[in-house]
């Protein structure tokens, strides 16, 4: 008995009546960029289906180069395996929720800044910048980084949402747009 053999127990019950999805385009064409805070599952909030929607999860939801890697891949990705199968001048939407009574908004405070840096290893300032203090200003601020990043393909767009983990709720900030 480990912490992980309920969690295989639960797995056995879902590969029981599993049906194997082919590789094809997102059906959503979506993908989701969110925190990785256990309350703020995506595939629960919005009720997705395997297939759906791609997701990253960092801590914050923040845009980060590593995640500006990963969507550029993506979007490669989709217009090699999928570029007939879409439409040609839409990826899909990079939809990014950052939420109330994030972890990262304890980073706002210096002294647990300090604190952080030298537990972790990183730098203040580079935990500074990963804060979500306010998500509604974090979410539009990541919004414009990803949208301005050279690397996004002009084929992808990008919103900006936030949810409020006191009632369920997400709320677009920011509409889609492309770069
Ligand atoms: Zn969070």
């Amino acid at each position: 008995m480990t912490r992980m053999t309920p969690l295989l127990e639960r797995n056995e019950a879902f590969a029981r009546d599993y049906t194997p999805v082919p590789l094809g385009p997102p059906t959503a064409q979506v993908l989701v960029l969110t925190c990785l805070d256990h309350r703020v599952d995506p595939a629960i909030i919005f009720g997705l289906e395997l297939a759906e929607a791609p997701v990253i999860r960092n801590a914050g939801g923040r845009v980060t180069e590593s995640v500006i890697d990963d969507i550029a891949y993506l979007a490669f990705l989709a217009e090699q395996l999928f570029g007939a199968q879409v439409a040609a001048d839409r990826l899909f939407e990079v939809a990014i929720i950052h939420h109330t009574q994030c972890g990262m908004g304890f980073l706002g405070d210096p002294g647990f800044r300090r604190q952080a840096a030298g537990a972790t290893g990183l730098s203040e300032a580079a935990l500074e910048a990963a804060a979500v203090v306010d998500p509604h200003i974090t979410v539009k601020a990541d919004v414009e980084r990803l949208l301005t990043s050279p690397r996004l393909s002009p084929k992808v767009s990008v919103s900006g949402h936030v949810h409020d983990v006191a009632t369920g709720r997400v709320t677009t900030t920011v509409d889609a747009r492309h770069p």
